[in-house]
């Protein structure tokens, strides 16, 4: 009986619930995630080799006749299985390691064998091959015999098993796999049924390139689609709400600010205003090397709500960096006569109240929190902006909290991880993004050094030295993922370390996140009033933390971080005008692709080369959290290395939005369908706009 693509691979037969168990480790729940689990590469088995004709040291192909069978006696531990396999041209004799193959073959059987041949005490022989019996069940050779396809498999999945149920599912859509691609956007590439077909068993070497880029080509256009046409959607219903640049705070602002905005600023600043001052609504990110100065353009954003009367937020994903947003706020809110309140979960019930009272009255203008003030049900007097700081912690769907409201407050997000311009086009393609790429004037790099063992005394005399003139420094140990006890356990010995030896007498601080909210909030004001002069970290929470006197950052076991990790840290100093330094102090196991990754580190200050360096080493995945922007891994295109495709996908998806946003017509049926049932839970916006 045929099936539809979303049915689950329970109707497989054999697949019980504990293989599917093992299936869904591997994200496949439905014939379609089967489907478009493609194989990493093939083997070309197609040709089947005489058995007078076999060589050492080839990887090939035989179809032979069992000849004998017998168990293996155990040697050097290991029992297993030997065979001796005949054709008309000649013998072979084959190994297993698996005591169990003896139960699947017997004498008599026709094989097909797949495998490399070794020659030992001059004889020839085939080890540890894949079989297939061809004389039993007619399903086709689907392990010899053919391209055969290998696949990313796990444990309790194995090669053979996934062949044979993609055989299986093929079987079993077969006449129920409608073309989803409009003809211009698919070309000559084949259709959805060939693609899924050929991608797996593709009938010659030619064939599998194509299917791949078709099956990648719509991935990729279905989520630009998604994501262009979640943003056309939105704008064309919700109208912004417009200010006036007359009655904007932003001028007075900047003008008592002690410097004047860098090019890459002032145009940014020019596109953020033009938005609020447009009708439509603003929803834009402002990516930017860290230090590049995006706070100020938040403030401007913030200040132009004020002065026309309206109310905005300023969101930051930790108490500590809000406070410090709200701390640098106060003058200049002050000076203008704009209200400025401040609601961080350390507060008081009462004070939280009672600020939120005036949040609903619109007795404050301008209100500085965490992130977490948007999920709160807090009712605005009259929300017209909101600025989201360190945006890549704050994900897409969470975005969904934003646009729940029926005023719709223009969104401003400023984000420290500078990404490719591939990942930018996917993660925020919903988004109009502004690119802040020129640091103010004046800046040095941090000097960035790579410190082996034997020079840890040297560096720690040189962190004293610069205690000594009155600088700070942070030393930081990575994260231990599997528990939070080990992490602890080393940032208290590093402690313990430095205060009884190399730094002795000088006032240390421990940062971890087992700490109370409130003894870490008073350890981090000591911090910035210099009181304490160095900071033993478990991780950087504090991403935007801005302390111009801290000149050292001292990195354990760096590598153990992606290096836009690295590079935010190194960011928290070389904020002054005094020279900054990083030290990198890698494990002493650290191999040598990881010291290469370092070195390139320590050679480049700008963010975006190095997330170019850590997209190209680390994958997507990785690098800006996809999963954590709300947006699934892609299953078969990879936009590190489908970049053109993914700009082909994205022009064909801009046409369709431009045309026919809400997918009304008659001829987008098919697109429309497609995209509600297989894309509808990557869409959680969607239903918003
Ligand atoms: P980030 O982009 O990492 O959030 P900040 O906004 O915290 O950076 O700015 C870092 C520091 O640079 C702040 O102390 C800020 O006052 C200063 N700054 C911002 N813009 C300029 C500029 N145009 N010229 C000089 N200093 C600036
Ligand atoms: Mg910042």
């Amino acid at each position: 009986m045929t099936l539809p693509l979303e049915e689950s691979i329970r109707f497989l037969r054999g697949v019980g619930p504990r293989r599917a168990e093992d299936l869904e480790r591997l994200g496949i729940r439905t014939l379609e995630d089967l489907l478009l689990h493609v194989p990493r590469r093939y083997f070309d088995r197609s040709r089947l080799v005489p058995l007078c004709d076999l060589r050492p040291g080839e990887s090939l192909c035989v179809r032979a006749r069992v000849e004998a069978v017998q168990s293996r006696p155990p040697w050097r531990g290991r029992g297993g299985t030997v065979a001796t396999v005949a054709d008309d041209t000649g013998r072979l004799r084959v190994v297993w390691y698996t005591p169990w193959t003896r139960n699947q073959i017997e004498p008599g059987n026709e094989v097909v064998l797949a495998g490399t041949v070794i020659e030992t005490r001059g004889r020839l022989e085939m080890r540890q091959p894949e079989f297939e019996r061809v004389d039993a069940d007619s399903q086709g050779w689907l392990h010899a015999g053919r391209i055969v396809p290998l696949y990313g498999a796990t444990r309790g999945v194995s090669q053979k098993l996934l062949r044979s149920l993609v055989d299986a599912a093929l079987a079993r859509v077969e006449g129920a796999v409608p073309e989803v691609l409009p003809a211009e956007v698919r070309g000559a590439l084949p259709a959805r049924a060939q693609a899924l077909r050929d991608v797996h068993y593709p009938p010659d070497a030619e064939a599998a390139g194509p299917a791949l880029e078709r099956l990648k080509l719509e991935e990729l256009f279905f989520l630009e689609v998604l994501l262009l046409r979640r943003r056309a959607l939105a704008q064309a219903r919700h109208d912004g709400i417009r200010m006036r640049r007359d009655r904007s705070l932003h001028g007075p602002y900047l003008q008592q600010l002690p410097f004047q905005l860098t090019a890459a600023q002032e145009r940014v600043l020019g596109e953020i205003l033009a938005d609020l001052e447009s009708g439509s609504w603003m929803q834009r990110l402002v990516l930017g090397d860290v230090g590049a100065g995006k706070t100020v353009l938040g403030v401007a954003a913030l200040l132009s709500a004020a002065g026309n009367g309206l109310q905005g937020a300023f969101l930051a994903p930790t108490e500590a960096l809000a406070l410090q947003h709200a701390e640098r706020l106060v003058a200049p809110c002050a000076g203008l006569g704009v209200r400025l309140g401040v609601l961080v979960g350390s507060m008081s019930e009462r004070e939280k109240a009672a600020t939120r009272a005036r949040i609903q009255s619109g007795d404050v203008d301008v209100v500085v929190g965490t992130h977490a003030l948007l999920h709160e049900g807090q009712d605005w007097k009259s929300l017209a902006v909101v600025v989201i700081d360190e945006q890549q912690r704050f994900g897409v769907l969470q975005r969904g909290a934003l646009l729940r409201r029926d005023k719709r407050p223009h969104v401003l997000l400023l984000s420290a991880t500078p990404i490719p311009r591939s990942l930018a086009l996917t993660l925020f393609g919903d988004l109009d993004v502004s690119r802040l790429d020129e640091k103010p004037p004046g800046r040095e790099p941090v000097r960035t050094h790579l410190v082996p063992p034997a020079k840890h005394a040297k560096l720690w005399e040189f962190v004293r030295g610069e205690l000594a003139i009155g600088r700070q420094a942070f030393v930081v140990l990575p994260i231990i993922d599997e528990s939070e006890t080990l992490e602890l356990r080393a940032a208290t010995e590093e402690f313990a370390r430095l205060r009884a030896g190399p730094l002795a007498g000088l006032p240390l601080g421990l940062l971890h996140g087992r700490l109370p909210a409130a003894e870490r909030d008073a350890l981090l004001q000591a911090f910035r009033r210099n009181d304490t002069q160095l900071l033993v970290c478990t991780s950087i929470v504090e991403v935007g933390l801005d302390i111009a006197n801290a000149s050292v950052m001292v990195v354990h076991h760096p590598e153990r971080f992606g290096l836009a990790q690295l590079h935010q840290m190194r960011g928290r100093v070389g904020r002054g005008v005094q020279p900054a330094y990083c030290f990198l102090l890698p494990g002493p196991d650290v191999g040598d692709a990881a010291l290469d990754r370092l070195r390139r580190f320590a050679a480049t200050d700008d963010g975006f080369t190095i997330a170019e360096l850590d997209l190209e080493l680390r994958g997507p995945g990785d690098l800006a959290g996809t999963r954590q922007h709300g947006l699934p891994a892609l299953r078969v295109a990879d936009v590190t290395r489908d970049l053109p495709l993914l700009l082909r996908a994205r022009d064909h998806a801009a046409a369709l939005v431009a045309l026919d946003a809400e997918l009304v017509r008659p001829e987008h049926a098919a697109i429309r369908a497609h995209l509600e049932a297989r894309w509808s839970d990557r869409d959680a916006l969607a239903g918003i706009g």
